[in-house]
């Protein structure tokens, strides 16, 4: 139980104060806060609820969206960053987590060069607040408009390319399960000191919705003990964070949710 996370979105039905005090009562210790978990109370008195229940902060979620065809508009993805980034500081987050978006007006290669010109236009403010930024690569389902960066290759290189201790990356097992470089590309991304995140749920057979349809762990076809295995070989240490969208889940009494998520997670580490 000592590197389990989870992210606020998994059980959405919860308020923050209602998940805050639930996942510390079942032993959870680390937690990733999506921006609307902290609308109601703000970043800063978000950050002193989590902590006041010895839950630690592990990702604020999520920035990026940085591709537009419109110049103006990118600048503004550029700045809706600084301010996410302001947050995570007042919240007392150490890294924000960047789905770095796409446009399907323009190729993916454009694209990528915007993210990239974007993630550098945010370095000079992660290194005065000491805010990392993680980049996430996205399955290729979400090439269109959500992300131009699909596979843990294209996120190296990035990073890589910006060599910055404030950039790396998030690795979530459910869009990168099916890569056959995967080993090979976890390995690089640990060696070069960028493997800030771990993110892990389970791929649903059938999965009836692109977007809010995950498993727990166990339910899919993810061969999640091996990638479990690559990322610690790679030297990651870190918390594994439970990131589940999910309607099915979100339908459910959420103190059930919660129970089936640690006995999920059990059975993981085991593995
Ligand atoms: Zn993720």
């Amino acid at each position: 139980m000592e590197n389990l996370c989870i992210h606020t979105i998994t059980t959405k039905p919860w308020n923050l104060e209602e998940a805050v005090v639930k996942f510390s009562e079942a032993g959870v210790k680390g937690i990733s806060v999506w921006e609307d978990s902290t609308l109601k109370l703000g970043a800063e008195k978000s950050g002193r609820l989590i902590r006041e229940h010895g839950l630690e902060i592990v990702s604020y979620v999520r920035g990026g969206f940085f591709p537009s065809i419109n110049a103006a508009k990118r600048e503004q993805a550029i700045e809706k960053n600084k301010k996410m980034m302001e947050d995570a500081t007042a919240l007392g987050a150490p890294s924000l987590v960047l789905v770095c978006g796409a446009e399907p007006m323009q190729s993916l290669e454009n694209s990528r060069m915007q993210i990239q010109a974007g993630i550098e236009a945010l370095l000079p403010l992660a290194e005065e607040l000491n805010v990392k930024l993680s980049i996430e690569p996205l399955h290729p389902m979400y090439a269109d408009t959500r992300s131009a960066i699909n596979t843990l290759k294209q996120a190296n290189d990035i990073a890589e390319a910006i060599n910055s201790p404030y950039v790396g990356v998030a690795v979530d097992v459910y869009h990168l399960w099916w890569d056959d470089n995967l080993e090979n590309e976890i390995k690089r991304c640990g060696e070069n000191g960028n493997l800030f995140a771990f993110h892990i749920c389970d791929w649903s057979v059938p999965t009836v919705d692109m977007l809010n349809d995950r498993g727990l762990m166990g339910e899919g076809c993810i061969p999640l003990s091996n990638i479990k295995k690559w990322v610690e070989n790679a030297g990651f240490t870190g918390y594994h964070e439970v990131e589940i969208f999910s309607n099915k889940f979100w339908q459910m009494d959420q103190d059930i949710f919660l129970k089936k998520i640690i006995e999920a997670y059990k059975e993981y580490q085991i593995q």
